[in-house]
């Protein structure tokens, strides 16, 4: 066995009373570079609370994500350090990170096989621009995703981020339905609740109407339908009586504003807002047969449930339904780069082949797509999904966590356990979401939570150990908030 492959989340290797014990002398050695000894400015954050102090002022000139910064700034959360499943605040405290950074971190943190990949990187070559050339990293990050992507998904654009996947998916598909004799189709269908990235365009497709409120009037070819959220059914059916009615209102929709003016329809296998919300089996291969009555392009935006998360290497795996064009990020690269992909299918793909002046080339690009330092970690993390099987493993420990939160129902505020895999979540008969994940943070337990769920998506590689250990303090925090 490789050492890579015996690699389990392992302890921390400091604590906060060992943090707090350690001796000035070390403390003095910061700024002495990285040498033997040496504590790294991370390090100093993490011994030295009252440097921290200085840096609280830094907090009102810093901009967090979709949160309000007057009430970060009284409760600031300042990580230091992280390995395996666990994450130090810079006084120290421990937490369990039960959502993977946020769906990310797949691996855990601190992983060394990535580490060390991306050393060897940057020994090798740190940069090299997307705009007239690659790197033999991009290109066997290329190949293992070849391996490892459904049906003929096999045409990939590297990226750095989910919402630049999203962008390029609705921009590769309006210029091929364009170049192939359909150019009035332009609108995208995607579904209430969902969310597929911040900037305009994948906002315009975002189903949340306080992420698009303050940007609106957003792009005016996006229009929602309602996703498969059978516990709450919008149409009030009940499945399997209800023979995917939620699917057939998607077809209804395509009629109704003309099949040749819809582009395509834009998901996630399994939603994250809304609390994993998870379609029914039959769902996704009903869409599938209605996007290739249509032509309308099927886009999966697996930047969530992709690599391994719903115990499969995607969710098109786990549904058994290929789409045309497959959006990733997030786990590709694990936290350890920012790196993500746009994976089309060879057939849509072909339409982008021609003569240098038939001006047919995909027209879109970012400087930083396919960063070789990315890409390394890239590598490196699928190539650990692969060959340890990991998913396989997510599947078997998402079993066992799944059947762990049916034991919540005891506390009586527990409607339905959803999801797939080591991405669940608790839907609640009352509004106490927000509660019980502030009450998991101050006992250490790292949640993704709103009113009405909350949700656990932790490392696939965690140990039986300490997801009990995550596990009773969520109990601990339903008890103590119910209390
Ligand atoms: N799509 C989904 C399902 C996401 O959850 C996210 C981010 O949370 C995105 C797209 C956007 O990805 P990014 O934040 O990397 O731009």
């Amino acid at each position: 066995m490789s050492a890579a492959s015996s690699w389990k989340a392992g302890p921390a290797p400091f604590t906060s009373q060992d943090t707090r014990r350690t001796p000035v002398s070390m403390r003095l050695m910061a700024g002495s570079g990285p040498g033997p000894g040496a504590v790294s400015y991370q390090q100093l954050l993490t011994t030295m609370p009252t440097q921290t102090e200085t840096l609280l002022d830094e907090l009102h000139h810093i901009l967090l994500d979709f949160r309000q910064m007057s009430a970060f700034v009284e409760e600031p959360l300042v990580m230091a350090r992280a390995q395996g499943v666990r994450y130090w605040d810079v006084r120290g405290k421990e937490y369990l990170d039960g959502i993977s950074g946020i769906f990310v971190a797949n691996l855990g943190h601190g992983h060394p096989r990535i580490i060390e990949a991306i050393k060897r990187q940057l020994d090798l070559m740190t940069f090299a621009p997307p705009m007239h050339g690659t790197s033999t990293t991009a290109l066997e990050l290329v190949r293992l995703l070849r391996q490892v992507t459904p049906g003929d998904l096999k045409t990939v654009k590297l990226l750095s981020g989910g919402s630049e996947a999203v962008e390029a998916a609705f921009k590769f598909t309006l210029q091929y339905h364009r170049q192939t004799g359909h150019p009035r189709k332009y609108k995208f269908l995607s579904r209430y609740k969902g969310y597929h990235g911040a900037t305009l365009g994948a906002l315009g497709a975002a189903g949340n109407p306080l992420r698009r409120a303050p940007y609106e009037p957003l792009l005016p070819n996006f229009l929602r339908v309602h996703p498969p959220h059978c516990f709450r059914c919008p149409f009030e059916k009940t499945f399997p009586d209800c023979d995917v009615f939620c699917a057939r209102t998607v077809e209804d929709t395509i009629l109704m504003e003309g099949p040749d003016t819809v582009a395509g329809i834009i998901l996630e296998p399994v939603t994250n807002t809304g609390g994993i919300i998870t379609p029914p089996d039959p769902y996704l291969p009903k869409l599938r047969e209605i996007c290739d009555r249509h032509q309308v392009t099927l886009i999966f935006d697996e930047i969530i449930t992709g690599f391994g998360r719903t115990g499969e290497m995607f969710a098109a795996h786990t549904f058994r339904t290929t789409p045309d064009i497959l959006c990733v990020g997030k786990g590709m690269g694990g936290g350890y780069g920012p790196l993500a992909a746009m994976i089309v299918s060879d057939r849509m793909a072909e339409a982008f082949w021609g003569d240098a002046e038939a001006g047919i080339e995909f027209s879109h690009g970012h400087t930083f797509g396919g960063n070789p330092l990315s890409c390394a970690a890239g590598v490196a993390a699928v190539t650990e999904l692969m060959e340890n099987d990991v998913p396989a493993r997510a599947r078997q420990t998402g079993e066992y966590l799944a059947a762990r939160l049916e034991g919540l129902r005891r506390f009586g505020i527990v409607g339905e356990v959803r999801g797939k895999g080591m991405l669940r979540g608790v839907e609640l008969t009352e509004p106490l979401g927000k509660q019980i994940g502030k009450r998991a943070m101050d006992l250490g337990l790292i949640l993704r939570y709103d009113p009405d769920w909350f949700a656990l998506a932790p490392p696939l590689i965690i140990s039986r150990e300490d997801l009990d250990l995550m596990l009773s303090i969520l109990e601990k925090a339903m008890s103590d908030v119910l209390a």
